[in-house]
């Protein structure tokens, strides 16, 4: 039986497209106070924005004539037709917000404007019932949602963790002030400043003034700038010896909208691609202007995704101003020796391709080639799987108790050769060669030796004589804060020190690494972790995996005969000695009946 839906199921329906959660609610109040034009905003943020999402503006405010229509479907002051949607030049244009909001939550809007003589507030409880009152003639806005999805419970149970919301919220306000620096924002989380951010000019100064208040000093003075007249582009990239494991530090805005572009992505990772490693991102924040009718916003209902009419000029556009901007940087890395990088290639195998494809050089291939696809939903944490092209040069790892049975790179004694490039450890064993990746073996060793550790409850903690501090931005130090009990379990004491800095007061004793690793562990974490409550033991993995990486000797290190004799017997009292924690091999084995096939001595 078809049924029309009750007005205030279908409300909340449609309430569900455009919020989804209280970053959305946040999102659509900012766009209203900037599209009045508003130059101060003041937001606060109780109990994860489930309790309060308060926005007050001195934009221009509400007249007591439009007020009551303020809830109502389809109710804007901002286009007239569809035609109008061409020429955009607001953030918001449907009309859906408040109302939406209303429909999931007790809103009030408490609003003056300009020259009135009385301001108007109004107040509603999921959408029902709206009451009028008096309110001070003060020129602005402000509104108050409270209580949010009060009335539709599945969505509220869908809600990740009060951090992992509040890290949404304060996202969100990071990218309102990097968008709109004209601005002034003052944002407060249950009481307590977060953000302080006067208003600033919208060039490179004022610009690079706001981002050091959010990703911290140090960071934005890094930041490479570049501009175009075309499109008004301004950006703010990294070089190319400053890429950092957090992740998601890309921003773009596009007629000072935040938005998220596949082709953007795709074109800012292409222009970096041959100077990164599979756990290295640049921040990037870039800012174009472009008539409205260049792209659509329409296309998602958060108004998120946008899709630019001609998607391959935008993408060139890009490619060419990063790639033009970071090869001027591009020598640092060279040196720096890459530890996930391809190893050389030998010539020969580009000569003459081996016909039985028994290349023993070519039995693994490391996750090195970056292609496009890759960024599209770049999923870091994931354990690559080992792929092996010629399995009989990847030995099993043999169990302790099956010594007689052991496979040949298992038996020693090994005779230390030396080191290829000061990262492969070259031995002879009994049997022939071994090569030995080093940073990736000992990765394996820590890792296990802390596995256990951490299993048996014995991860003993180090106090730091000097505290450690790691400035971050807001929603960051929110992720990891979140985590910290599994941190106490895990050896470290992370604290907040303010709302954009933690402090490590102690790490566990057998990882106890330099400050300037140690910092980037912190920053790192911010993108490994996610939800506390939901973490799988993959994601505790990965962590312990990063972990073991900072601590682990880097490829380009020079090693001494003992310390690589001792890396072998540790190696061989792991559960698995032939893989880092991250899926790579650690060892290959080329034994001298290969190296005779090799040779041709075939009898
Ligand atoms: P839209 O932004 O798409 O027009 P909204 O539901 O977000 O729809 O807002 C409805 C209308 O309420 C807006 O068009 C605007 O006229 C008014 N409004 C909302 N918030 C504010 C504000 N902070 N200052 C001034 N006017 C506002
Ligand atoms: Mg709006």
């Amino acid at each position: 039986m078809i049924k029309i839906l009750d007005k205030q199921t279908a409300s909340k329906i449609a309430a569900g497209e455009v919020i989804e959660r209280p970053s959305g609610v946040l999102k659509e109040l900012l766009e209203n106070s900037l599209d009045a034009g508003a130059t101060v905003v003041n937001i606060d943020i109780d109990g994860a924005g489930k309790k309060l999402i308060r926005v007050n503006d001195n934009g221009r405010g509400i007249s007591a004539k439009d007020m009551p229509l303020a809830l109502l479907r389809h109710s804007t002051s901002k286009i007239n037709n569809f035609e109008d949607l061409n020429n955009l030049s607001t953030f918001g244009f449907r009309g859906e917000a408040l109302f939406s909001i209303a429909a999931v939550s007790e809103i009030s809007i408490s609003s003056s404007a300009r020259g009135q003589k009385a301001g108007l507030k109004i107040m509603a409880t999921g959408g029902a019932d709206a009451v009028t009152m008096p309110a001070p003639a003060i020129t602005g806005t402000t509104v108050e949602v409270r209580n949010l999805f009060f009335n539709t419970p599945a969505r509220l149970k869908f809600l990740k963790s009060d951090s992992v919301e509040r890290g949404h919220l304060l996202r969100c306000c990071e990218e309102a002030a990097l968008a709109s620096p004209q601005a002034a924002f003052n944002v407060k989380a249950d009481g307590i400043p977060v953000y302080n951010l006067p208003a600033a000019e919208d060039d490179e100064a004022g610009l690079r003034r706001r981002l050091s208040k959010i990703f911290g000093t140090e960071a934005a003075k890094n930041l490479i700038y570049i501009s175009d007249e075309k499109f008004n582009f301004k950006a703010f990239i990294s070089p190319v010896d400053k890429l950092t494991s957090a992740r998601e530090r890309q921003y773009y805005f596009v007629n000072k909208r935040p938005v998220g572009s596949k082709i953007l992505q795709q074109a800012v990772y292409k222009a970096y691609q041959q100077y990164r490693a599979k756990d290295r991102y640049p921040t990037v924040v870039i800012f174009m202007q472009m008539p409205p009718d260049n792209f659509d916003v329409n296309i998602h209902p958060q108004k998120r995704d946008i899709k630019f009419i001609d998607e391959g000029a935008i993408f060139s556009f890009i490619y060419k101003k990063i790639t033009a901007a970071v090869l001027g940087g591009a020598e640092v890395q060279k040196i720096s020796f890459n530890t996930h990088a391809a190893p050389p290639r030998p010539a020969e195998q580009s000569a003459q391709p081996a016909a039985d494809n028994s290349n023993l050089f070519n039995t693994f291939r490391p996750q090195t080639t970056f292609e496009v696809k890759d960024f599209e939903e770049p999923k870091p944490y994931e354990v690559p799987a080992p792929v092996y092209e010629d399995t009989s040069a990847q030995p099993s790892a043999p169990s302790t108790e099956d010594e007689e049975n052991a496979p040949a790179w298992w038996r020693g004694p090994y005779k230390f050769l030396g080191q290829i490039h000061q990262s492969y450890i070259v031995m002879e064993s009994p049997l022939g060669l071994i090569l030995v990746d080093q940073h990736a073996a000992q990765e394996r060793v820590l890792f296990e030796e802390y596995m256990a550790a951490l299993n048996a409850r014995e991860v003993k903690t180090q106090p730091m004589m000097f505290p450690v501090n790691v400035d971050l931005p807001a929603s960051d130090i929110e992720k990891i804060l979140s985590w910290s009990s599994f941190l106490a379990k895990s050896g470290f004491e992370v604290v907040r020190f303010s709302a954009r800095t933690i402090l490590v007061n102690a790490v566990p004793a057998m990882l106890k690494i330099s400050d300037v690793a140690l910092k980037d562990l912190v920053c790192q974490l911010a993108e490994v972790l996610g939800d506390p409550n939901k973490a799988s033991d993959q994601l505790k993995h990965k962590l312990i995996a990063t972990m073991a990486c900072k601590k682990a000797i880097k490829a380009g290190e020079k090693l001494e005969e003992k310390q690589a004799q001792a890396l072998m017997e540790n190696l061989k009292k792991c559960q698995d000695g032939l893989h880092c924690p991250h899926g790579r091999p650690t060892l290959i084995e080329i034994n001298t009946k290969d190296l005779s096939k090799k040779f041709g001595r075939t009898s």
